[in-house]
């Protein structure tokens, strides 16, 4: 009975084979980590190798793995408890990286769970049940992953993107109000989750402010690993409600308006989008106008990449207090 089912997530896991959820991990998920990893070791001058090499490498893993499966996985990491569930391709199929910290907004659909808390809770009773801290930190990086993903707006709008060939899997035609593209092939790209950190300019922000930072990270470390994550979603909403700067009367969130009446998901602005040069016309038809190497857009980026640095080093300090 199953059987049209598998063979289109066959197809679908073909697609999903290019990472096409949040941050490409090369670009966005692993330089974020590796940079929260040596920020988080300079807070802490007199032990700066808390984090023992194997603990950072399994983090890693786990984050990279959220969004290309288990192909790096031994066998003994496979049997982990939870260990499939939050990381094997099957489940990321019904199991999405989107997340709104509204808790009544309603993310379930039929089998689908468009929202990542069924892999936040997996991932949270992995670590919990993993017996050495090695294990736990491959559970710590799924957490890191997802945590890191709501810095992006289109996710905890959110704004569906991703394969668009999973409304096909959807009879009941709700998810193809907001999946736009129509070809089985079809990708919808974030561009947010394609644009390269500025390395200098995040370097440059950390020399300024990491006093201040570290002691931040270091007073929050009674919150737990929801709070960080619900932290984080709030600021994301709170920039994208802020005015373009020299446009005072036009919001950032105009690039992802919320016209779908009582639908997860948001959408896409219809004619301009976000990294483009052109004319944003929010829907009280003020405009903003950009160029496409936009230093607004830039500025926008790096800030959104920092809230993700600073809440992956509140994750350590979280890791830290309760396990090593
Ligand atoms: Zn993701």
């Amino acid at each position: 009975m199953y059987s049209p089912y598998i063979r289109k997530t066959v197809i679908i896991l073909c697609i999903l084979s290019s990472s096409v959820f949040g941050y490409e991990p090369q670009i966005g998920h692993l330089p974020i980590s590796q940079i929260a990893l040596s920020e988080y070791a300079l807070c802490d001058q007199q032990n700066p190798t808390i984090f023992k090499q194997q603990i950072k490498l399994r983090m890693l893993q786990g984050n990279k793995a959220m969004d290309h499966g288990t192909w790096s996985f031994s066998a003994k990491d496979e049997d982990l408890a939870y260990g499939l569930l939050t990381f094997h391709y099957i489940s990321r199929i019904t199991n999405w990286h989107f997340y709104h910290p509204d808790s009544n907004i309603k993310s379930r659909h039929g089998k689908f769970e468009m929202s990542h808390v069924r892999l936040w809770n997996w991932a949270k009773q992995g670590l919990n049940r993993a017996s050495s801290n090695t294990d736990k930190a491959l559970f710590l990086g799924a957490l890191v992953h997802l945590t890191e993903d709501i810095s992006v707006p289109a996710h905890t709008i959110p704004v569906f993107h991703g394969p668009a060939t999973v409304k096909y899997l959807d009879t009941s035609g709700y998810l193809s109000q907001a999946i736009k593209g129509d070809s089985i092939t079809t990708i919808i790209k974030d561009p947010i989750d394609y644009i390269p950190l500025d390395k200098a300019a995040i370097s440059q922000y950390f020399s300024v402010n990491r006093q201040q930072i570290c002691k931040q990270i270091s007073s929050t470390n009674h919150l737990t690993v929801d709070q960080i994550r619900h932290q984080l979603a709030l600021k994301t909403h709170l920039a994208i409600e802020q005015n373009i700067a020299k446009c005072p009367n036009v919001r950032w969130s105009a690039f992802w308006p919320r016209n779908i009446d009582n639908h997860y998901f948001g959408q896409y602005h219809f004619g301009m989008i976000f990294g483009q040069s052109g004319k944003l016309i929010q829907d009280t038809g003020n405009y903003c106008q950009f160029d496409v190497n936009d230093s607004r857009y830039k500025t926008f980026v790096n800030d959104r990449h920092i809230d993700a640095i600073i809440a992956d080093m509140q994750l350590f300090e979280w890791f830290k207090s309760n396990f090593l």
